[in-house]
């Protein structure tokens, strides 16, 4: 997650990178044996039928999730390994009927937890009782606006009802954020569903990337091309600008593409001059790139473990079968930490290497069916990176990805 609120409020002499670093201090911890954070898909099934769910959510409940007991054992494992932050996703998690339970017992255990959600399930009970149980943020996915974000995830009155979600967790106290999946579908919600946001006091506006997914995979051919995502992005940069010297609260972040990053330092180059450009590197070099399978992991519904959410065509193990240390060590990890000297095409020879690590493997994985491969949505062009190249030599790529992944 790229916080471009904190990072232009860093370019404009508004706050010190500590500051900033400090409203996130997972992802600036230094990599250590566990990730600190943790996204578990608590269950795979879900009211909406969104088209680009990368969880592929069903709409039945799935035999194999975990049961109460193995959850309850598997979030003390987590805490006893230092994960310090538990995200609790889907599918839709608050159809889990223990979903109270497991948050409180995640609290208890010394983890933080949080909830991302379609909005829908969330009345003031269960936002009063998910606040009790120690729940600080709560995220709302939404694809826009009524009608479209109903026609497009498959509910009437969907977006409705996750609005009224929004105002039930902020009565209960949490902090609120409204996430949404960027295609050629949408991109034209996105400057008035901020404003919207804003309008209601959600603490947090996150734009992602299409990832290409579960269901997403499907979605590729409608994902915006980079000069496309690029437009969109330097859009959001100024809509940032303009909130802060509006003084709104309202936090303007990004994810699903690490290139995001090298992007807002040319705008904040071109907008602000080469200091505050520079101001900005530096934190980010500090903060690097996409950490998929060291600053994050993810659990799916069964127990399985991947290196991140959307990565789930690289499987690291089974909470179900092993113990967390022999998941930990499994040499993909290793891998991805030294992904950098590995990468290949104009990711290999990118200049923003270390603050981009290549973004998005899965989605290299899905367009050229090779891991270190570039990604293909990056918004930064050859110039830029620093080097014109020829295509990805898929064959050698292939087989590094091979013996990566075991
Ligand atoms: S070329 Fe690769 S490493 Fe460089 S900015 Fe683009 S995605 Fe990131």
């Amino acid at each position: 997650m790229l916080d471009l609120s904190g990072l232009l409020d860093i370019a404009l002499g508004r706050a010190a990178p500590d500051r900033v670093a400090a409203r996130v201090p997972a992802r600036y911890a230094p990599r250590a044996a566990a990730p600190p954070v943790v996204v578990w898909n608590v269950c795979r099934h879900c009211i909406l039928r969104c088209p680009h769910c990368y969880a592929s959510a069903t709409s039945t409940p799935s035999p194999y999730d975990l049961t109460t007991e193995e959850a309850r054992a598997l979030i003390d494992r987590l805490a006893a390994a230092g994960v310090r932050v538990l995200i609790l996703s889907g599918g839709e998690p608050l159809l889990r009927h223990d979903i109270v339970e497991l948050a409180a017992h995640a609290s208890a255990a010394g983890l933080r937890p949080v909830v991302s959600t379609s909005g829908v399930p969330l009345d003031a009970r269960m936002a009063g009782a998910l606040s009790a149980a120690g729940v600080g943020y709560v995220g709302v996915s939404l694809d826009g606006f009524a009608p479209f974000n109903d026609a497009y995830r498959g509910m009437p009155g969907a977006f409705d009802r996750a609005s009224a979600g929004l105002a039930h967790a902020r009565a209960a106290g949490m902090s609120t954020g409204v996430r949404l999946t960027v295609t050629q579908r949408n991109a034209g919600e996105v400057a008035p569903l901020v404003e919207w946001a804003d309008a209601r006091g959600v603490d947090r506006f996150y734009l992602s990337h299409l990832l290409y997914a579960g269901r997403g995979f499907r979605m590729a051919g409608d994902d915006l091309r980079p000069e496309e995502s690029r437009a969109l992005l330097e859009r959001l940069f100024e809509a940032a600008e303009r909130l802060i010297h509006r003084g709104a609260a309202i936090r303007l972040v990004t994810g699903g593409n690490d290139s995001d990053g090298p992007c807002l330092i040319a705008w904040i180059e071109a907008r602000h001059g080469r200091r505050a450009a520079r101001r900005v590197e530096a934190v980010l070099r500090r903060r690097g790139g996409n950490s998929a399978g060291e600053r994050i992991l993810a659990i799916d519904h069964r127990g399985r473990v991947h290196p991140d959410q959307f990565f789930t065509a690289c499987e690291l193990g089974d909470v179900r079968r092993q113990p967390l240390a022999e998941i930990l060590a499994h040499p993909l990890r290793e891998a991805l930490a030294r992904r950098e000297t590995l990468l290949q095409g104009r990711c290999g020879v990118c200049a923003y290497k270390s603050l981009c690590r290549g973004s998005h493997r899965e989605r290299a994985l899905a367009r050229f069916k090779a891991l270190w491969a570039p990604d293909p949505a990056c918004v930064m062009t050859d110039s830029e990176i620093g080097a014109p190249l020829e295509e990805p030599d898929l064959e050698s790529t292939e087989a590094g990805t091979r013996e990566a992944v075991v």
